[in-house]
């Protein structure tokens, strides 16, 4: 079960006014050195903060190297300065964890086109969300999005020749699309091509698009990807949209958390029935290996013939740590 990851504690949602307490709170101590509205909170936290023109996308900025810490054992300085930055450290921490589950629990409870409005007005949100969900992926047994990659590796060498075009739909911050252009490069496969989409689009190898309206040809795409991604309430006009990039027995991998589906192994059971009517066809068994994850493989057998709002899954909750 995804609830027995000892560390990643799911339970009550954030309530409106934890989630206000809390902006107001990290507000507060962040208007002294926020240098300009058009600056990233994560920019202005970390002093590089440059002024971009508004409504523009700002690339990611590589995170920077850690200043040398001074020898504990032989700096009395830092020995006395330890508890104040212990504090310190703890307040952020949970600032961002109450900001992450507030984030979390919106794109969960909002349809697909309010979570594109939301995180393109607030595009700062969306790096905090990243922050949060890069923090959560470091106790997870595995990573859904690790195994994926692994998979794709194995396809490009197995598969020697020919074209594979990927679309990776809610890919955060693209990281499938970079590692396997790298692998392609070092195999000399030009024909492989990844194409990233996400709310936000965190750098150059990612393109700002809801998964529910991708701009990609029809039946121009071999294998969609929806890692931890089928978050809206509308999820299942993404997986129509999925059928419609496809190209006929092109496939689609889901990776999700196995306690958004209702009843265990009767509800995986029952999403997989539910795919059918839009045209997929599980590949294979259940890949139930992976603890919390639950991982999917699926064929395209005919264009979607809708039917698909009856297709719902638990949101994923985080409890307060
Ligand atoms: N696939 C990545 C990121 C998972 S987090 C990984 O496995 O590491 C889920 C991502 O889905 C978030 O970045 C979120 O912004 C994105 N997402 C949610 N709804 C979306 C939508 N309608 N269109 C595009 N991306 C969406």
């Amino acid at each position: 079960m995804f609830f027995d990851v000892p560390d990643w504690k799911v339970g009550r949602p954030v309530s409106e006014e934890e989630a206000l307490a809390a902006r107001k709170l990290e507000a507060k101590k962040l208007r002294g050195n926020r240098p300009s509205k058009n600056v990233s909170f994560a920019e202005a936290r970390e002093g590089r903060a440059q002024a971009r023109p508004q409504g523009k996308r700002v690339p990611r900025p590589a995170p920077e190297k850690a200043a040398p810490q001074p020898d504990r054992a032989v700096s009395g300085l830092a020995k006395v300065s330890k508890p104040a930055d212990t504090i310190e450290s703890k307040l952020k921490a949970k600032l961002s964890g109450s900001r992450f589950r507030f984030l979390n629990q919106k794109l969960y409870e909002s349809d697909s086109k309010t979570a594109l409005a939301y995180f393109q007005e607030n595009q700062d949100d969306f790096f905090r969300y990243h922050e949060g969900f890069q923090e959560q992926t470091k106790k997870w047994p595995t990573n859904p999005v690790n195994v994926f990659i692994d998979r794709i590796c194995g396809l490009l060498k197995s598969k020697k020749a020919g074209k594979l075009v990927i679309a990776d739909l809610g890919c955060g911050e693209g990281r499938l699309g970079l590692d396997v252009a790298r692998m392609a490069k070092e195999m000399e496969r030009p024909g492989v091509l990844v194409h990233s989409f996400d709310l936000v689009a965190c750098g150059d190898h990612v393109k700002a698009a809801s998964m529910t309206a991708v701009p990609l040809a029809t039946g121009s795409v071999d294998l969609v990807i929806f890692s931890l991604a089928l978050m809206n309430t509308d999820f299942c006009k993404a997986l129509k949209e999925a059928n419609r990039l496809l190209r006929a027995g092109g496939e689609v991998w889901i990776a999700e958390v196995e306690s958004r589906f209702d009843g265990g192994t009767a509800g995986i059971d029952a999403f997989v029935q539910k795919l059918k009517p839009l045209g997929f066809q599980l590949q294979g068994r259940v890949d139930q290996s992976h603890k919390v994850f639950v991982l999917m493989k699926f064929a395209k057998t005919h264009d979607s013939a809708g039917h698909a709002s009856s297709v719902s899954l638990k949101a994923c909750k985080y409890k307060k740590r």
